[in-house]
């Protein structure tokens, strides 16, 4: 498949390294309104390229995305100094607007797959701003927060993250929920196969692990600046989901009728993704305290959506 890419920054260019170190696309087209940056990106990953696949990749201008299957959507400016939230938010919008207006003409029928934040307000302004299929609009959502979630328990228990099956729901961001109810490590629920390996998920234990996977992206920032790595290779494990029709359960974000009483809001639970997009939505089992938290993560996102003036 080919797989094009809008914004070739950190988080771009990452995505575009994973996808071709893992062999998933046969072309990949990079894309950015600094086309020197983009030329550059290029060229850097395609020289990891004869290490490990065959992935043809090359910069481009947007025609060039002709036949892409998927197209991801990286681009966005950064906060300037005494700008508020929105004003950004207001900035990118502006950004997603342009370049849609050069991506739809082109790929009409493409997978849209968002990456820049804040994603969950990027995703549903782009439904709305493509009048595509809220199916095809996929944001990358709580896709990496699952990951740490999985990897902290994981090593809590002495067992592999793929062996941990958890979710992270609701906004990529500070009022995300992580739902500990529905988690299982093989078939067995998270308490008991704590209690049996001896290692208990105490209180304490669970709001480290909380606070490990709400403040990961924090503590990068705080290190080098801005994380990337993580959410490139999250990426690359959506498209692969797409490229193959492999049906996979992932934590996404689209443009959901319904999630916990609130409507037409874009939010990360379980989906089943394939070729077509997400098939399927799935709603874990969730105690109350969980379902409240996730009212009110919907609930704040509908609102910072609604704010944006398209
Ligand atoms: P991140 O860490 O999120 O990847 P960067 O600033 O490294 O952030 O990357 C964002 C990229 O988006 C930059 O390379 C920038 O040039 C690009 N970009 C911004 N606006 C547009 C636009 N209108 N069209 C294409 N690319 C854009």
């Amino acid at each position: 498949m080919k797989v094009g890419i809008v914004g070739a920054g950190m988080v771009g260019s990452s995505a575009g390294y994973a996808l071709a170190l893992m062999g998933l696309a046969s072309e990949i087209v990079l894309i950015d309104r600094n086309e020197a940056l983009a030329i550059a990106q290029a060229e850097d990953i395609a020289h990891a390229v004869p290490f490990m696949s065959s992935t043809v990749v090359n910069a481009g201008q947007y025609r060039d995305l002709e036949g892409a299957g998927v197209v991801i959507l990286a681009a966005g400016v950064s906060q300037k100094p005494g700008e508020t939230r929105l004003e950004l938010l207001e900035r990118n919008a502006a950004v997603f607007r342009a370049v849609l207006a050069e991506v739809l003409p082109v790929v009409p029928d493409a997978i849209l797959l968002i990456a820049s934040n804040p994603v969950d307000i990027m995703t549903q302004i782009t439904t709305r701003l493509s009048g595509i299929d809220p199916r095809r609009v996929i944001g990358s959502g709580t896709i990496l927060d699952t990951a740490r979630f999985r990897s902290l328990v994981g090593r809590h228990l002495g067992i592999s993250p793929q062996s941990v099956h958890a979710y992270v729901l609701g906004e990529h961001g500070d009022s995300e929920v992580l739902a500990w109810t529905s988690a299982r490590a093989g078939s067995v629920p998270l308490s008991s196969f704590a209690a049996q390996v001896g290692s208990p998920l105490t209180a304490d234990v669970r709001a480290q692990i909380d606070d490990g996977v709400r403040n990961a992206a924090y503590k990068i920032i705080n290190g080098k600046g801005s994380t990337y790595y993580g959410i490139g290779a999250g990426l690359a494990r959506i498209v692969k989901a797409i490229a193959r029709d492999q049906r996979d359960v992932l934590s996404v974000s689209i443009s959901t009728p319904e999630v916990a009483g609130v409507s037409d809001v874009a939010l990360s639970i379980p989906r089943v993704v394939g070729a077509e997009g997400v098939l399927t939505d799935l709603f874990p089992d969730f105690d109350d305290e969980e379902y409240a938290a996730l009212n009110r993560s919907a609930s704040l996102l509908k609102e910072r959506a609604d704010a944006i003036p398209l």
